[in-house]
């Protein structure tokens, strides 16, 4: 079943303590989409300048993303610059201009409208209204939100909470959200705002996991070396959502695998820059990650106490 995503495609300069790039395809889109075709079907929604470069439409092309929702409009492209402190979790935003994507405002393709799986990744909660308000029936509904619109926008995307099944975000935007330091607590406040469940991203920390079951809470996959945590949340949600839409729903067993796939991917995507180390993945690299991981978490010590 196929996804329906909408958010930034654009270019980001990014610079880490182990190098940097300069104009590099990103935007949350992006990650999104090349993270959850290897689950699903995606298609993407956005706006793209003229500036936007042939081969990096090809780059979705070529991997059955459909990019006819990718619109070109007059003006250049949406650009971020972010540049990481030595500790990688931090990072400052030295320039975003929206550019052509400050005025989108999308109509759906009427094939998109009868989209099952939804995906608002973060853009204005307004903005994200508009698209999701286009969809005739849609199963499950995930959106993505960060600082800015939670302290400059908060009463549109408390309107859109209860729309929603389920709302990722990090730790900081959790707390900011809630009022409540203790994530616990924070993701509990969040699920009594609307979402069926909570995704509290938390960086090399892994991932909590609020729903109608209780908590669930796993690792980051350990690397020994990050080059660049840009848009490690964004794939983690592409894996994530494609592997619900692949199994058809949500249901706990979805929910949790889904959420080891998201770290899965979201360990590959920061090895390299931008989506380079994304784009390139086989199937086989996936699995074997994904089964080293059930190992490293294997919590059960399933393996040694027939031993
Ligand atoms: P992540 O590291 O998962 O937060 O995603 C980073 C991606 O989000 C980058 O590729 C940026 O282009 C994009 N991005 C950064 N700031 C914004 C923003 N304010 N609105 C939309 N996308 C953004």
């Amino acid at each position: 079943m196929s996804i329906l995503a909408v958010g930034t495609i654009g270019y980001d300069t990014v610079e880490t303590r182990n190098g940097s790039v300069e104009a590099a395809l990103g935007g949350s889109v992006s990650y999104f989409a090349l993270a959850a075709r290897y689950f699903a079907p995606v298609s993407v929604v956005a706006a793209v300048g003229t500036d936007f470069r042939e081969g990096d439409r090809k780059l979705f092309a070529e991997r059955a993303i459909d990019v006819r929702g990718m619109v070109t409009r007059d003006g250049p492209t949406f650009r971020w610059h972010g540049r990481y402190h030595e500790d990688m979790n931090v990072r400052d935003t030295i320039s975003l201009a929206l550019n052509v994507f400050a005025d989108f405002s999308p109509d759906l393709l009427p094939d998109q409208r009868r989209s099952d799986f939804v995906f608002l990744a973060n853009i204005s909660p307004d903005l994200q209204q508009h698209v999701l308000g286009q969809v005739a029936s849609p199963k499950v509904v995930a959106a993505d939100t960060m600082n800015h619109w939670i302290a400059n926008d908060r009463a549109a995307l408390l309107r859109l909470l209860p729309r929603i099944d389920i709302l990722t975000l990090n730790d900081e935007e959790a707390r900011m959200l809630s009022g409540e330091h203790n994530l616990v607590k924070a993701g509990r406040a969040i699920l009594k705002m609307g979402p069926d469940t909570v995704l509290v991203k938390r960086g090399e920390y892994g991932v909590l996991q609020f729903s109608r079951e209780g908590l669930f809470a796993t690792p980051a996959y350990p690397l020994e070396e990050v080059i660049d945590p840009t848009g490690a949340g964004d794939t983690f949600a592409g894996a994530f959502m494609g592997y619900i839409a692949r199994k058809g729903g949500v249901s706990e067993s979805a929910l949790r695998t889904g959420v080891v796939y998201g770290c899965v991917l979201g360990s590959f995507v920061v090895e390299e820059f931008s989506v380079n180390r994304l784009a390139m993945l086989t199937w086989d690299d996936i699995e074997r990650r994904y089964r080293g991981y059930l190992e490293l978490t294997d919590s059960h010590h399933s393996r040694w106490t027939s031993q």
